[in-house]
């Protein structure tokens, strides 16, 4: 089932086309990567879809409703109840322990400290990170620390998870065990991941992949300059 559309986004800052008419789809279950060099409109495109940004010409679609139509206030509710956010720093409150910062969530959404502590648990194990449970941020690894940013965005139950470069910041086998880790979350919670990557390691954990260039779908699906003659 389709979770996600957008169709013929566009959006400018100022004189600058960030997107030039932007269609896609994403199902339930399914990894899709957004690829293409720096400046061609990944990030712009992430927060049309999530409901941060307004386009300025097309729709986006959520469960086959207007997103991009409704109130600011309505978005927001959206976007903490159905959606969850990776970014490449996992940002995680320095002061609480991994399962305290994955809990948090949970108890900003009323939920008791033993149940939210539980789910913690169950996640940061789902994603590899147990052990470190009661370990604050200083003393993890930057990968060890993305899993736990990946446990909080996801203990929610979101429908869909915007990851924004998340192993951007992880050297090669962290990086691959961060995808590993969410694509068998995404595959067996039916999440759909949109995954902002420049990386063709990271994209090829992906279900299906777009390539952007200079605001639009590339539709040679090469999202990096090919090189004149070759
Ligand atoms: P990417 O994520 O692929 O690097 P962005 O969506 O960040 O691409 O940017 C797309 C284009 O829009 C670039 O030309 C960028 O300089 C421009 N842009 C992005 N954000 C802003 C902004 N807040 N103000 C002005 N221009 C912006
Ligand atoms: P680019 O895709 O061009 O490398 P970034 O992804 O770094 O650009 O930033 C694009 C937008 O995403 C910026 O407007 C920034 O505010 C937002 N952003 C990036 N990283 C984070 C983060 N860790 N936390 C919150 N916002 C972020």
């Amino acid at each position: 089932m389709t979770l996600l559309q957008a169709r013929g986004l566009m959006k400018s800052y100022g004189p600058t086309p960030a997107l030039r008419g932007v269609d896609l789809d994403l199902a339930e279950g399914e990894i899709l990567a957004v690829t293409g060099p720096s400046g061609c409109g990944k990030s712009t495109l992430l927060h049309c879809l999530s409901g941060i940004l307004r386009p300025d010409a097309g729709e986006v679609l959520y469960g086959g409703q207007r997103l991009d139509t409704r109130s600011e206030a309505d978005r927001s509710r959206l976007r903490r109840t159905d959606f969850g956010v990776l970014f490449q720093f996992g940002q995680l409150v320095a002061e609480l322990t991994a399962a305290e910062n994955v809990a948090l969530p949970l108890l900003l959404a009323g939920q008791g400290r033993r149940e939210a502590r539980t789910a913690a648990l169950d996640w940061l194990e789902r994603l590899g990170v147990a052990d470190v449970a009661d370990v604050r941020p200083g003393e993890m690894s930057g990968g060890q620390q993305q899993r736990c940013a990946a446990a909080r965005a996801l203990v929610t139950g979101p429908k869909v998870l915007f990851a924004d470069e998340p192993t951007g910041a992880l050297d090669a086998l962290a990086g691959e065990r961060l995808m590993a880790q969410l694509t068998q979350v995404a595959h067996e919670r039916r999440t759909g991941v949109v995954l902002v990557t420049h990386e063709d390691s990271v994209a090829a954990y992906a279900d299906r992949e777009i390539a952007l260039r200079d605001g639009a779908v590339d539709p040679t699906g090469l999202g990096a300059d090919v090189p004149a003659g070759g």
